[in-house]
C-alpha cells in the first residue's frame, strides 16, 4: 500500500503501473517524453501511420500480463494473426521463408564447410560462459562462420566485429540461427534439440496471437492501454523528467521533477536505464557509459503493393545500408491508404546517412519495388535513444548500476530494457512482473 511512483511509460513502465495499482497501491507514471509508449510509438503524417521502434506485439503466454494487454475490447479494433512471415535478405538472394540469414546461398563448399564446422562443434562440450558474440559463434558455428558471415554483418549494424559486442547482440536482428540446409533435412535435424537451436525451418509455423491495430500504429494500442490505466486511477505525468531524489534510511522518499514538484513516494519503480537513476543517487561507477547507433527510420509510402507478403524482411546484406524493412500493407493488410514501409539504418554518429534515393534503390535491388513505382510520401525519422551497442562494458556498466542501487535501496524496484535482463518485449513484460512480485 501507499504511493507507488513508475519513472518511464513504456510497456514495462505501463504494464508495472497496472500491476502496482490491482496490488492496492496508489499509483503515479511519470514519463519524459511528451507521450507514453515509449519505443511503441508512432507518428501520422499526411494520414500515413508509421511505427518508431517494435511494430506488432504479440501474447507472452502469462496470463495476468495477456489479460491486461489483449483483453477484448483493447484488440477489438486490431487484425490478429498467428504466423509471423518473415525474410532475409543476403547475397543477393531475397529468401521470403524465414528471418535467419538464409546460407544456402553461399557457394556450395563455403555452405559445407559452415555446415561442417558447425556439426563439429555440437560434439564438442563447452562448459563455460561465453564473455563475447564471437565466442557464442565460435561455440555454436566455428571459425568460418565469424569470419566469413558475422564479422562482416555485425559490422553493418553494430560498427564493429562479435569479439567486440556482448553474447547477448546474437538474439538480435535474428541472428541467433541460420539456414544451412534443404527445407528437408532442416526439419528432420530441427528434431534434435541441441541443432534446433541452431537452424531454422525453412518456413513459418502458427505460434501465439498477434497483434497490430487496423489504424493509427501502434501507438494506438498503446493508447487503449493508458486509458485502462487512466479508468484504474493511475495519475499520469507526461514531459516530466526527474530532477533529484530525496532518499531517508535506506529508502528513496521523494522525487523532485524538473518543474521544482516534489512527489513523496514510499516505492520507486525504475523503468528507464538503471545507471540514470545511479547518476541521480551519486553512485560512481567505474565503467564506461553506454554508446548507441544512430536510428534512422526512412518512412516511404508508395502507389503499389510491395512485392512481398512478409510482415517484415531484415536486410542482413553486409553491402546495403538498409536493416529491418517493415511491411505495413502485410501487417494492417486492406486498412491501410498506400503501400507504406519504414527501412530501418543504424549508423555511427559520425557516419554519412544514406539518402531516400539510396534507400529506394536498395529496395529494388532487394526486388520489393521497381522503377515503375512512385512515392506518395517520403520521409526520415530520427529515433531519439538509436540503439544501443551492446559490449561487454556496457552490460557490466548497467549491472553494476543496478546492484548496487538494489544494495542501497529497499523500496526500489529495477524493470525494462534499460537494465540489462531483457531486451525483446515479451523478456521485458515477464521480467517486470516477475521483479514486481519478488518481494509481495
Ligand atoms: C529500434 C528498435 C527496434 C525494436 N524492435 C523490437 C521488436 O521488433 N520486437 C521486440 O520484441 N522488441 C523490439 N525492440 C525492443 C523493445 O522495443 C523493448 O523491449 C520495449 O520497448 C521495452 O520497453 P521498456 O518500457 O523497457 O523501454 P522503452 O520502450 O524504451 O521505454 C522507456 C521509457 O522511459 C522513458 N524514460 C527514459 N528516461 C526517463 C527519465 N529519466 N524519466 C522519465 N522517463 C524516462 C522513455 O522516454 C520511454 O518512454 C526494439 C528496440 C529498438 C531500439
Amino acid at each position: 500500500m501507499g504511493l507507488t511512483a513508475i519513472v518511464g511509460a513504456g510497456l514495462s513502465g505501463i504494464l508495472a503501473a497496472h500491476l502496482s495499482r490491482q496490488q492496492g497501491d496508489e499509483v503515479i507514471l511519470i514519463e519524459a517524453d511528451d507521450g507514453c509508449g515509449g519505443l511503441l510509438r508512432s507518428i501520422n503524417v499526411n494520414d500515413y501511420w508509421f511505427d518508431q521502434g517494435t511494430h506488432f506485439v504479440s501474447e507472452t503466454g502469462d496470463d495476468v500480463i495477456d489479460r491486461f494487454l489483449f483483453e477484448d475490447k483493447k484488440v477489438a479494433s486490431m487484425v490478429c494473426f498467428n504466423e509471423t512471415l518473415a525474410g532475409s535478405y543476403f547475397n543477393g538472394r531475397l529468401s521470403e521463408v524465414s528471418p535467419y540469414l538464409n546460407l544456402t546461398t553461399l557457394q556450395r563448399e563455403n555452405c559445407a564447410t559452415i555446415a561442417y564446422e558447425m556439426l563439429c562443434r555440437l560434439g564438442q562440450t563447452c562448459s563455460s560462459k561465453p564473455s563475447n558474440a564471437a565466442e557464442y559463434y565460435y561455440q555454436h558455428y566455428g571459425q568460418n562462420f565469424i569470419q566469413k558471415i558475422a564479422n562482416p554483418v555485425y559490422e553493418k549494424f553494430y560498427g564493429t566485429t562479435p569479439e567486440n559486442l556482448s553474447d547477448k547482440v546474437a538474439q538480435l536482428f535474428d541472428l541467433n540461427r541460420i539456414l544451412l540446409f534443404t527445407p528437408e533435412s532442416s526439419q528432420t535435424l530441427k528434431v534434435e534439440s541441441s541443432i534446433n537451436n541452431l537452424i531454422g525451418f525453412h518456413g513459418s509455423t502458427p505460434g501465439v496471437m498477434k497483434y497490430y491495430p487496423k489504424k493509427g500504429g501502434i501507438e494506438s494500442w498503446i493508447k487503449e492501454l493508458i486509458t485502462s490505466l487512466q479508468q484504474q486511477k493511475v495519475k499520469i505525468l507526461t514531459s516530466s523528467r526527474i530532477q533529484s531524489i530525496i532518499e531517508e534510511s535506506k529508502k528513496i522518499r521523494g522525487l523532485i521533477l524538473q518543474n521544482g514538484q516534489e512527489i513523496r513516494i514510499d516505492k520507486l519503480v525504475w523503468s528507464s536505464p538503471s545507471p540514470l537513476l545511479a547518476n541521480l543517487c551519486n553512485i560512481k561507477l567505474n565503467t564506461l557509459p553506454p554508446q548507441s547507433r544512430h536510428t534512422l527510420l526512412y518512412d516511404i509510402v508508395y502507389d503499389k503493393p510491395l512485392n512481398s507478403d512478409c510482415h517484415y524482411i531484415n536486410c542482413h546484406a553486409p553491402e546495403l545500408s538498409s536493416g529491418r524493412i517493415t511491411l505495413y500493407q502485410n501487417l494492417a493488410n486492406g486498412y491501410r491508404s498506400g503501400y507504406g514501409c519504414t527501412v530501418e539504418v543504424l549508423v555511427a554518429p559520425d557516419q554519412a546517412t544514406p539518402t531516400m534515393d539510396n534507400i529506394h534503390n536498395e529496395l529494388m535491388l532487394i526486388g520489393l519495388v521497381s522503377e515503375k513505382y512512385k512515392h506518395c510520401y517520403k520521409g526520415i525519422r530520427k529515433l531519439k535513444s538509436g540503439f544501443p551497442i551492446l559490449t561487454p562494458s556496457v552490460v557490466s556498466h548497467t549491472q553494476m548500476a543496478s546492484e548496487k542501487l538494489m544494495m542501497k535501496y529497499e523500496n526500489l524496484t529495477l524493470t525494462g530494457r534499460g537494465n540489462n535482463n531483457a531486451f525483446f518485449m515479451n523478456e521485458v513484460l515477464i521480467n517486470t512482473k516477475n521483479e514486481l512480485f519478488k518481494f509481495r
